[in-house]
């Protein structure tokens, strides 16, 4: 088994990344940011409550993503393992990702971090926003929020996973492949 934690901010290519992780090793993606947008789409309670978190620009509460994350792990216990994209997105989502994983025998491999500078975040996410539909890409104020709330209860997340050994820091600013190549080594290593 392969789990993996792509961790980085808003814009930092983790759904581009996964996709190639997806292909090369067969993984099953778990990104909470895609079952939000899936339960607002199939206008659920649990989606309507988390459209006004999210259209602010602000986490929706960890109960909810905990339980999403639960549900998924239970649905696919003869996976070859787990990309989670997005989460944990705070210490304590962290915590209970631990505790779930125990409780099927498995844990995290590696916590792989994409870095990239707020500049260039933000120019990402407003060019995403031209063809993603997705509202939360289109307002630069909605952006800087994000941002905001990922350095104070995202980013704190990174201390969690190098105080095990598990956290690699990697340049996402580059060509795609070239990143990509760095994830590969770190995961072959
Ligand atoms: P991005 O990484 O581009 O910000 P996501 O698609 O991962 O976008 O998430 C979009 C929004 O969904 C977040 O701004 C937040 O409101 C909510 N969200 C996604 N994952 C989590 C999580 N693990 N905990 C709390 N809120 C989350």
């Amino acid at each position: 088994m392969l789990n993996l934690v792509l961790f980085g901010p808003p814009g930092a290519g983790k759904g581009t990344q996964s996709a190639k992780l997806i292909e090369k090793y067969g993984l099953i993606h778990l990104s909470t940011g895609d079952l939000l947008r899936a339960e607002i789409t199939a206008g659920t309670d649990l989606g309507q409550e988390a459209k006004k978190l999210m259209d602010q620009g602000i986490l929706v509460p960890d109960s909810v993503v905990i339980g999403m994350i639960e549900n998924k792990l239970n649905e696919n216990k003869g996976a070859a393992g787990f990309i989670f994209d997005g989460f944990p997105r705070t210490v304590a989502q962290a915590e209970a990702l631990n505790t779930l994983l125990e409780g099927h025998q498995l844990s995290i491999k590696h916590m792989i971090s994409l870095e990239v500078n707020q500049e260039e975040l933000t120019q990402r996410l407003l060019e995403r926003g031209k063809t993603s539909g997705r509202p939360d890409d289109q307002n630069e104020e909605l952006i800087r929020k994000r941002v905001q709330e990922y350095g104070e209860k995202t980013a704190p997340v990174a201390g969690y996973y190098d105080s095990q050994g598990k956290f690699q820091g990697i340049n996402g600013i580059g060509e795609i492949e070239e990143i990509f190549g760095q994830i590969v080594r770190i995961i072959e290593g």
